[in-house]
């Protein structure tokens, strides 16, 4: 974030940089202020409303269960965790799945189950492989394995324990990694959100892949933000054909309700015993209803194929309108996890829009980031570029700051 925020609140932390406006209500892709203006959701809260606003089915489903149970704790078992826990695993061809409520969390248990691979075959220093440019969230241990100084200046001493990495190079992975003995895991996005639309190549993945077969290591993926459907797949991985060991997952999966989870295949599905990991919220009713029929809805209205093509669509229309445009580095990612690179910081593009009716984000000082719901339509790609194209257009006619 940056140019225009409102002024910090008496009694809120200071720690977001917030446009001077409320969100009172949602019906789809739009949402009202309490001032009674309208925007088009460009953003989804961050990639978190796969199904839009007030969706007819998502709201009696989560009305029933606020009136049945929202909360049990799991010192009992919750039929809703072996359902959700079926569906993933069915999906991503894994076989366990743990529950958990926000992003870093699941983050957490993976470098938590990756830690304890390590220790059960013998290696009492284990280290991790992360990447420039990640975001794993911000507890101790996952702001030290994201990429971005800004998110850790202030908070050392950082976790250890971590080697970094540039993206899609696997020459620069096996020489950082030569000889060590301590390596049992490599952690990345399949595509970088945060870090600014940054893809892992298909042919990287793979050979990542085999790399982690042929020494042993886990291969973690974090498809927190560019899982759940988002790219056009159940997770973004799948499109170079590969299996992880684990996946984080969070964001889009309740639609808005808290959630997150870390799905294993078989190497990482039975490191953590009783007692090796818990949380109080985690995998409560409310949030594995939501789970649940976020999965269903998407299947039933085939989001997957919707996020595919509207977002080709608006990927090429963006590309269209900014073809040869000086300023204008590249439109990035894919379904509807796109980025637009600019050759210079462009936070001020965000309040722009919001004035302009459009709500999306600026990630990385020069890339805006778009993370729209999943039952966007093409009219409303649409509108998101005529909303957005003039703004860019006069933004880079406008002197370099
Ligand atoms: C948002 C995000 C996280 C952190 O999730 P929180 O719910 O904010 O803790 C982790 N990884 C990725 C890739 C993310 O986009």
């Amino acid at each position: 974030m940056s140019a225009i925020a409102e002024p910090t609140s008496p009694h809120v932390m200071n720690t977001y940089g917030r446009l001077p406006i409320a969100l009172s209500h949602g019906q789809g892709c739009r949402v009202w202020d309490t001032n009674g203006r309208v925007y088009l959701d460009g953003l989804g809260g961050i990639a978190v409303n796969t199904l839009g606003h007030n969706h007819p089915e998502l709201v009696p489903a989560l009305q029933d269960q606020i009136a049945k149970l929202i909360h049990s704790s799991n010192y009992y078992h919750v039929p809703g965790q072996e359902q959700l826990a079926a569906k993933l695993t069915e999906l991503s061809g894994l076989t366990n799945a743990f529950f958990c409520s926000t992003g870093l969390e699941a983050n957490e248990a993976a470098l938590k189950l990756a830690r304890k691979f390590g220790h059960d075959k013998g290696i009492e220093r284990p280290e991790i492989v992360v990447y420039e440019a990640a975001f794993h969230g911000r507890s101790i241990a996952t702001l030290s394995a994201t990429g971005n100084p800004k998110v850790q200046k202030g908070f050392g001493p950082l976790v250890e324990g971590f080697i970094r990495v540039p993206l899609n190079d696997i020459e620069a992975i096996k020489k950082a990694t030569e000889g060590n003995p301590n390596v049992v895991a490599v952690f990345f996005e399949t595509i970088q959100g945060e870090g600014g639309i940054h893809p892992m190549r298909i042919e990287y993945l793979k050979q990542v892949r085999a790399l982690c077969d042929e020494r042993d290591w886990l291969l973690m993926i974090d498809e927190v933000q560019c899982g759940m459907g988002r790219t056009g797949k159940w997770f973004a991985h799948q499109w170079a054909g590969i299996k992880p060991d684990v996946m984080p997952l969070a964001k889009g999966l309740g639609s808005g309700v808290p959630i997150g989870a870390v799905v294993a295949g078989p190497k990482a599905a039975n490191i953590f015993g009783p007692g090796n990991h818990g949380t109080t919220f985690g995998g409560n009713p409310l949030a594995m209803r939501a789970g649940v029929e976020t999965i269903r809805i998407m299947e039933e209205h085939k989001l997957l194929e919707n996020a595919a093509n509207v977002g080709a669509h608006l990927k090429a229309a963006l590309e269209r309108e900014f073809e040869g445009l000086a300023g204008l580095k590249e439109v990035r990612g894919q379904g509807l996890m796109l980025g637009i690179e600019l050759d210079r910081p462009c936070g001020v593009i965000l309040n722009r829009a919001c004035e302009a009716g459009l709500l999306l984000s600026v990630t990385a000082d020069s890339v805006i980031r778009l993370v729209p719901p999943l039952i966007l339509s093409v009219a409303e790609a649409d509108e998101i570029v005529a909303i957005l194209a003039p703004l860019v257009k006069t933004f880079l006619a406008e002197p370099k700051p």
